[in-house]
């Protein structure tokens, strides 16, 4: 099916227990990812670009305390927020920042790193710097931090692992997109694993891993990252349609199901391809996710 524009986007895949959820979350999530799906279409119904539908969908995600990403990022093992975000486009464009702390919307820095073209990514506190200097907001760390997030840090280090944000919570947040024109773009933003240590860098900003757009597919992933980097997770999928002619479908569904499970990991990725059909697989109970599409009613889901 194609379609003149489509947006999907994920709010992240975890052991969601449906029973764990009362109805009242439930809605509020389900709120959360219908809001976040009208920012992306607004823009792609007036003929905007996909990527500015992914960023205007991502900070709608990064400024909900719900989801691990900006404000309600999860905690590294020494109780930092240290967050990553990536941006790219199908011409080949890309920008993306690591272990950003000051910086409330790190989509906004992996795009103004995009702008500014030369380096494709920033780390650290020089991250934080150009972000500043571009002037972007900052925002002090209580401002990222949530009671769910240091409850869920001190569980994780009484467990003495590096845990999914979302299980039980909120996970890594993405969106990708087709355009009118024909464009692609994916963007993913993430807090990372609660009790990571600290310097850890996940799949989310690393182009390949979690995030991937090229002229045939547009990718934003989430799960447990490590497993994500080791298969290259986001350009595996496309890899497969350009290189064994697999439908967008196959080729996302066999990352997810076989090739991210082989390397230790699981999770869930969005995928939009060049005629406009989405793939949403995931390999966990849940994942928070959504489509929006031109003519149709935008759809938003947590179980499967
Ligand atoms: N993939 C992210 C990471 O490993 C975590 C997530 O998806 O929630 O940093």
């Amino acid at each position: 099916m194609s379609a003149s524009w489509t947006l999907a986007l994920h709010g992240g895949a975890g052991t969601i227990a449906r029973e764990a959820m009362s109805d009242t979350a439930r809605a509020a999530h389900l709120e959360a990812l219908h809001a976040a799906l009208e920012a992306g279409a607004a823009v792609l119904r007036d003929g905007g670009s996909a990527e500015e539908a992914v960023v205007a969908a991502v900070v709608a995600l990064e400024d909900c305390p719900l989801f691990n990403a900006g404000r309600g990022s999860a905690l590294s093992a020494a109780g930092t927020v240290e967050m990553d975000a990536a941006l790219m486009l199908s011409n080949g464009r890309a920008g993306a920042v690591t272990g950003v702390r000051r910086l409330r919307n790190p989509v906004l820095a992996a795009r103004a790193v995009m702008r500014a073209g030369g380096a494709v990514m920033l780390a650290g506190e020089a991250a934080d710097a150009f972000g500043e200097a571009e002037g972007l907001a900052t925002a002090p760390p209580a401002y990222f931090e949530t009671p769910q997030r240091r409850a869920q840090l001190l569980a994780a280090r009484r467990a003495g692992a590096m845990a999914l944000d979302h299980d039980g919570g909120f996970g890594t947040v993405g969106a990708v997109a087709r355009d009118r024109a024909g464009r692609l773009a994916a963007a993913t933003s993430t807090g990372g694993m609660t009790n990571k240590p600290p310097g850890r860098v996940g799949d989310s900003p690393i182009l390949g891993a979690g995030t991937w757009a090229d002229a045939v597919v547009a990718v934003s992933c989430t799960g447990t990252g490590e497993a994500f980097l080791r298969v290259a997770a986001a350009h595996e999928v496309s890899a497969r349609m350009r290189h064994a002619g697999q439908p967008l479908e196959v080729a996302a569904g066999q990352v997810i199901r076989r090739e991210v499970p082989a390397a230790g990991g699981r999770g869930g990725l969005v995928a939009v391809d060049a005629r406009g059909n989405a793939a949403l697989p995931f390999g966990t109970p849940g994942m928070y996710r959504g489509v929006a599409r031109a003519g149709a009613a935008p759809w938003a889901a947590i179980h499967a």
